[in-house]
């Protein structure tokens, strides 16, 4: 099998493996119990905070562990927007977000939220001047990814935070699933941050939110304190060590891994670039991990069976979205519907061999001759 979908989820380090099975079999207690077991497993969780906290340079009472990026963001937007409704209710967001930051908008939406969303240019890149001019004193809220996990466009976060420091009373939430581990990102530009374990070698099931303290947020997970007010529930200590450990490989391997994974875009890029009828929809200088392309005349969804039936694992869309609807990413981006629904997407990792992508390419061109779809 040539796997090309590190994007959807990056296989686990054995390290990582080995701390989580460690630290599992090492702490029997609850991690919110007062005997000494409790104890043991509080002084663990405390540890693998503190870890944390010191590869993502940020003060550790911000961090709260979650089940993965997806609690992150609901947690971060339900939990800001209830927390300020006295503010207002009016939301900025972008066309490029995963399903569980545009579905938290949706259901806001319906119970009477206001949702407006950014223009972006045919990079993908969002309009910083149609963001100036939505906001509003009853603007509460802006989320956008850092990185969209479709096209792979790196967002300009700083620039979204210039423009913010007007509105005291308005967040931002930053969606940093696909960023973290591969390019540099300072946390402390937004307000909250979400990232995911399984994306960065870390294991399904993990995941975290950074809040800058001053945030007010309402938890959406009651039952209780916890290592933190924000969400309730007896720690995974093992799990939250596990991530720790996971950013600490991602991180300090973080240059040298995004090196190689240039080159084998590069390469990616160039044998494409020889065929016919292909159309790249991700910019040239997106993250290099993902590439988003489509071919004129065959749905994504067929070139992606045609390619598994030859052992090859690509995605269409974010592996969280729904099947044969056209990708609203890269709608989004060219205006058409048929190249939205041609669309689909190569991810790669550092993993990835050169023989793997020349093995794709192969299936690719057998693909095209044979014209599926
Ligand atoms: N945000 C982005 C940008 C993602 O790519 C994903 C995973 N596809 C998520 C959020 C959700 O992450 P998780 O699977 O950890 O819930």
């Amino acid at each position: 099998m040539i796997y090309l979908d590190y994007t959807a989820n990056a296989p686990v380090e054995p390290e990582v493996l080995n701390t989580f099975c460690e630290v599992e079999r090492r702490c029997l207690g609850n991690a919110n119990a007062r005997h000494s077991a409790g104890r043991q497993a509080h002084a663990e969780m405390e540890k693998a905070i503190l870890h944390a906290a010191d590869v993502l340079n940020v003060e550790p009472g911000g961090l709260i562990f979650t089940s993965g990026a997806s609690e992150s963001n609901n947690t971060a937007i339900f939990g800001i927007a209830h927390a300020s409704r006295h503010i207002g209710r009016h939301i900025i967001t972008t066309p490029l977000e995963h399903a569980s930051v545009s579905a938290c908008l949706t259901s806001l939406q319906e119970r009477g939220w206001e949702i407006d969303v950014l223009e972006v240019d045919r990079q993908g890149i969002i309009d910083l001047e149609h963001l100036n001019s939505l906001l509003r004193a009853d603007t509460v809220l802006v989320t956008v990814c850092a990185v969209d996990s479709e096209l792979g466009t790196i967002q300009p976060i700083d620039a979204v935070k210039a423009i913010l420091t007007e509105k005291p009373d308005c967040r931002l939430h930053v969606d940093a699933t696909q960023i973290i581990g591969k390019l540099p990102f300072r946390l402390q530009t937004a307000d909250t941050v979400s990232l995911s374990g399984h994306k960065i070698g870390g294991i399904n099931g993990s995941g975290l939110l950074w809040k800058r303290n001053e945030v007010g947020m309402e938890p959406l997970i009651h039952g209780g304190t916890s290592t933190t007010l924000y969400r309730s529930g007896s720690p995974a200590v093992a799990l939250a060590a596990s991530l720790a450990k996971a950013l600490e490989i991602a991180c300090s391997n973080q240059e040298q891994r995004l090196n190689r994974v240039h080159l084998l875009n590069a390469l990616l890029r160039r044998r494409l670039s020889t065929m016919e009828n292909v159309t790249i929809h991700s910019p040239g200088n997106a993250l290099p991990h993902i590439l988003n392309l489509g071919v004129k005349g065959i749905r994504g969804v067929d070139f992606r069976d045609a390619l598994d039936a030859k052992g090859i694992c690509v995605s269409v869309k974010s592996a969280c979205s729904v099947e044969n609807t056209p990708s609203r990413a890269v709608y989004a981006v060219t205006r058409n519907r048929r190249q939205a629904l041609e669309a689909w997407r190569v991810s790669l990792s550092h993993l990835t061999t050169t023989e793997e992508i020349e093995a794709f390419i192969s299936a690719y061109n057998e693909i095209v001759r044979g014209k599926v779809g």
